[in-house]
């Protein structure tokens, strides 16, 4: 199989490259920078999601389409980047392969459709209502629209995958990782909500900085840890493949993420037990951060298996630790 993989130097992308080159598929990148991949199995296109010409460059022979590639950001600055990455670029990457007869496209949404972060029933399940509030909340909606239109419309299966929080276990305990740097760390999440224009939670943390680099569990106003899902990359990437091979995927439409969510008052007193770092508790204001999203449809479906719990995350992400400490 010949399958464009978007968003190829990424986070999942890259690995998902890797994970088709070895199982002997052809592979083509498609994406703004270069995925670095020498292999006689593997060819890419450098661009722009909304660049028509790139686009039908990069679908052209395929017979599966990963769209993986996005970009993610919430400052309001970002928006215009936003929209025109993550919808007119979806719409053009769909628009090519179907023009191109791809056979399958598979498209990362995320669960920021429902939004996770504030649900009207848990676990959350595909069938929960969306209604986005972040505007990347509602690129990912509204690339799901133009996937379910493309469906309807051509010969192309369409799948949707509603991604969990997804990491490299080595990025858990690395400060100057773009989502686990603020999670976890106490200086980088003073800087991320500075950046938020979040004043009050930022006076709140700055308050508690004992001088050094240390460790931060956050919790609501009312003193309640933070829950969500982190799932490592190489569970992701199973997900996907799923979707690109699985006879049942076609038209639908998961959850996919680790089964269990990770309570932040179980792994931050590892985390600091581990580091040495000290671990400060402060409480934000507002309901925070508190969910569990099901995926019982893709492990019952396409017989997805998560591998890597949070636990088997953070043995690794201490082994980085150690080295870069030493
Ligand atoms: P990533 O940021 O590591 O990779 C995305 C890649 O897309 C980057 O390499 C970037 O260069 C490329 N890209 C961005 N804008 C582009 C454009 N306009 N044209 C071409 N390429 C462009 O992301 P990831 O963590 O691997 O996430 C993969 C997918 O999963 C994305 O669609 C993301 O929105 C979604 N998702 C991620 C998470 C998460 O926590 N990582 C959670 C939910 C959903």
């Amino acid at each position: 199989m010949k399958v464009l993989v978007t968003g190829s130097a990424g986070r999942v992308g890259a690995f998902v490259v890797r994970r088709l080159i070895a199982g002997g598929h052809q592979v083509r990148g498609f994406e703004l920078r270069s995925a670095g991949i020498e292999d006689g199995g593997f060819d890419e296109v450098i661009g722009a999601f909304d660049d028509r010409e790139a686009a039908i460059r990069a679908c052209e022979g395929t017979d599966a389409v990963l769209h993986l590639g996005a970009f993610m950001s919430w400052l309001a600055s970002d928006r215009d980047k936003l929209f025109r990455a993550n919808v007119e670029g979806t719409r053009i990457v769909l628009e090519a392969a179907a023009a191109a007869k791809v056979g399958r496209f598979v498209f990362a949404s995320s669960g920021e459709v429902y939004p996770e972060n504030k649900p009207e029933f848990q676990p959350i399940t595909e069938d929960h209502p969306k209604k986005p509030l972040s505007p990347y909340g509602l690129t990912k909606l509204l690339g799901e629209e133009l996937v379910t239109f493309q469906g309807r419309v051509s010969s192309m299966e369409t799948v949707i995958l509603r991604f969990s929080h997804t990491q490299n276990a080595s990025e858990l305990l690395d400060p100057e990782s773009f989502f686990s740097g603020p999670r976890f760390f106490l200086r980088p999440k003073i800087e991320q909500q500075e950046n938020f224009g979040n004043k009050a939670a930022a006076d709140l943390l700055r308050a508690a900085d004992p001088g050094r680099p240390a460790l931060v569990l956050t919790r609501n106003e009312e003193g309640r840890p933070f829950r969500m899902h982190i799932t490592d990359t190489r569970d992701m990437a199973q997900g996907v493949l799923l979707a690109l091979t699985h006879q049942m995927a076609a038209g639908g439409i998961f959850n996919l993420g680790a089964t269990e969510p990770v309570d932040f008052a179980q792994i931050l007193p590892v985390m600091a037990q581990k580091t040495g770092l000290p671990l400060l508790t402060v409480d934000l204001p507002g309901a925070g951060v508190w969910y569990h999203t099901s995926n019982q449809r893709i492990r019952e479906t396409l017989g997805f298996e998560p591998d890597w719990p949070i636990m088997r995350m953070l043995d690794e992400a201490v082994a980085e630790w150690t080295t870069r400490q030493a």
